[in-house]
């Protein structure tokens, strides 16, 4: 069973972002940018899957400039077998992501394919959904537990206020929530070792897919600042402050 594990770069979780002037998007103006964590999540599970004697091969694929390689290194060195990059600069929406995918989830013959819920960056939770629809496959989404059997994948869901569990058959597309594990280090050696895998290049131009949008960005600006808070004397002064002033009483 061949797996594929989709891992895109984002900026890194602990940088505080900067807008840019224009309010056009983020500044990526030398900030550290690293695989997205739910993607780690990704990659994780298909490691276990293939220990567990599940998964033959695991393929890491992103699309993205040059420098996505390294996070495609990344995975390799988590344990990945190789990896495929989409080499592309320019921004693009979650359903051409999907269909680029398609294109190479169909030439690879995979059985199951990871993705994370969301990307930190876009925060859109589509990709994976709108790969499923494309491709007509089953798909679990937001996953903390997987068991697989055979042609038959169990899995829980955290939705709202609990969890579900669901069957679903392959071939699957199935989306990794914060819960399912927890990624490995990855070690000095493997790092080493990973450099020798195999990376295959392919020029988005060369997949002839549409690459039109369907949405524009009208303005990206901060969060409103959070006013400072305020210090109460007891428990009455609380009460009488969220109830006549807040209001939320
Ligand atoms: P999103 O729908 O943008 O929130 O992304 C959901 C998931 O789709 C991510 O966690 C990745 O697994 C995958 N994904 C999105 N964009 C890319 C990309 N450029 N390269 C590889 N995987 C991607």
């Amino acid at each position: 069973m061949k797996v594929i594990v989709s891992v895109k770069r984002v900026v890194n979780h602990n940088v505080k972002i900067r807008i840019k002037a224009d309010q056009s998007g983020v500044d990526l103006t030398n900030v550290k940018m690293s695989m997205n964590p739910f993607d780690e999540i990704a990659v994780e599970e298909a490691i276990r899957l293939k220990e567990a004697g599940k998964a033959s091969e695991i393929i890491a694929v992103s699309i993205g400039p040059i420098q996505a390689q390294e996070t495609i290194r990344t995975a390799l060195a988590m344990g990945a077998d190789r990896g495929i990059h989409v080499i592309n600069d320019i921004e693009i929406e979650p359903i051409t992501i999907a269909k680029i995918l398609k294109s190479i989830v169909e030439k690879i013959n995979s059985t199951i394919c990871f993705f994370g819920k969301q990307a930190i960056d876009d925060d859109c939770n589509q990709t994976g959904q709108m790969l499923s629809a494309l491709l007509g496959w089953s798909q679990a989404t937001f996953v903390s537990r997987i068991e697989i059997n055979d042609n038959e994948v169990t899995v829980n869901r955290e939705i709202d206020g609990g969890l579900e569990t669901i069957k679903v058959n392959t071939p699957v597309v199935i989306t990794t929530d914060l819960r399912l594990n927890e990624p490995r280090f990855v070690s000095l050696p493997n790092i080493i070792k990973a450099k020798k895998k195999t990376i295959d290049q392919i020029m988005l131009s060369d997949l002839g897919i549409n690459l039109s949008s369907h949405l524009k960005t009208i303005k990206v600006v901060e969060p409103p600042e959070r006013k400072s808070g305020i210090k109460v004397a007891n428990v009455c002064e609380l009460l009488s402050k969220l109830k006549n002033e807040a209001k939320v009483i």
